[in-house]
């Protein structure tokens, strides 16, 4: 019997314990990776809490993964053993619908999320459907990919699929792990960037990842003055927040995009969104050929995540310290 071992939460907001799992015999489908390197993205707390509903106890979570393909089922195509490859918040879909067959697998209604119905990489092995397993070029490190695979693509894809270039001024709300990464994507596209914080103590790094401004959004008075400022926000933060505040501070026709899942619905007065042709939009994380472009561009323009690693062990630790807002900028859990 082959046994994967990882920690498991065992009932909402349990911290994680030993667990090995059985995982059967490979589908012809899929590849076993062993994990080198797991990121610690905020859904995870999300659903170590079941802050959504949607967790199913016991689970392991994780779904920052890289690693190394140890096992490929017959059917597998073009993975080979001993290939480093990331894993990102999907690990299947159907394949056949609409939306896989044009690429857009992340939209599939029966998409598998790597750590909800099954297990994912707070552990020594994982395994997805090959096509969801991608290359990771040679040029990034591990540690500093693994946040990529979920909280880069997050980022990365509504910066490309909103048209950033050169001339937007684009700001990123919330500089923790999704953000610190799009302060980065937003300059490799060209943007003049704004960088909006509870945190007057990330300025400098803010500014050092690529943010031109830097708004302390606790000081009073702030929001008022940038009315009419933006093509492009980006919220990434988890908390209930002065939406009406963000609409006013774009420019006409521009866009909030919402990647950050606050708990309660938004309430929005329509005539700001109305009279400026204004949009509010939400967005996914990304098919596996938006990761691959994703991985490719961070390797050509340094694009990385700033890290602060945790041995696989010390996982509760982690979670701990992300659920307090104090890590700089994505807990990374080590194998050995
Ligand atoms: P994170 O590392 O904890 O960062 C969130 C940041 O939001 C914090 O660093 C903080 O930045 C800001 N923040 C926290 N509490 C706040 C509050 N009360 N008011 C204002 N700002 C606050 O989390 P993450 O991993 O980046 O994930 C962020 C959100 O994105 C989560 O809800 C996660 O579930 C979601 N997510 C969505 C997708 C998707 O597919 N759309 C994918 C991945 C994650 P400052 O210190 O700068 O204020
Ligand atoms: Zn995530």
């Amino acid at each position: 019997m082959r046994e994967i071992h990882g920690l498991a939460v065992h009932a909402a907001g349990a911290h994680l314990l030993p667990y090995k799992y059985d995982p059967g015999d490979l589908a012809q489908s899929d590849v076993e990776v062993q994990i080198s390197h797991c990121g610690i993205c905020h859904s995870d707390v999300h659903l170590i809490d079941n802050d959504w509903g949607m967790s199913k106890y016991p689970f392991i979570p994780g779904h920052e993964i890289v690693g190394t393909v140890t096992a490929v089922g017959t059917g597998v195509q073009n993975l080979t053993i001993g290939e480093r490859v990331g894993i990102g918040w999907q690990a299947d879909s159907c394949g056949v619908c609409e939306w896989c067959r044009k690429g857009e697998e992340h939209l599939c209604a029966k998409a598998q999320p790597t750590c909800v119905g099954r297990h994912g990489g707070y552990a020594d092995s994982v395994r997805v459907n090959w096509r969801f397993a991608i290359p990771v070029p040679a040029a990034l490190e591990s540690e500093n990919v693994a946040p990529l695979l979920c909280g880069g693509i997050t980022v990365y894809a509504p910066i490309r699929n909103h048209g950033v270039r050169p001339a937007s001024r684009v700001g990123v709300i919330g500089i923790g792990g999704l953000g610190h990464i799009g302060l980065q994507f937003a300059k490799a596209f060209g943007a003049e960037v704004t960088a909006f914080s509870t945190s007057k103590s990330k300025e400098s790094e803010a500014r050092a990842l690529g943010a031109h401004h830097f708004v302390n959004t606790r000081e009073t008075g702030a929001m008022k003055k940038l009315a009419g400022s933006f093509d492009f926000l980006l919220s990434t933060v988890n908390a209930d927040q002065d939406w009406g505040g963000y609409i006013n501070a774009l420019r006409p026709k521009g866009t909030f995009c919402l990647v950050g899942v606050p708990p309660s619905p938004m309430a929005l007065q329509a005539f700001p969104l109305v009279g400026g042709q204004k949009s509010l939009s939400g967005s996914p994380t990304g098919s596996p050929a938006d990761i691959a472009e994703m991985l490719d561009v961070a390797a050509r323009h340094g694009v990385k995540a700033v890290t602060e690693r945790f041995a696989m062990d010390k996982a509760n630790e982690a979670v701990a310290k992300v659920k307090k807002n104090q890590v700089r900028y994505r807990a990374v859990l080590a194998n050995s």
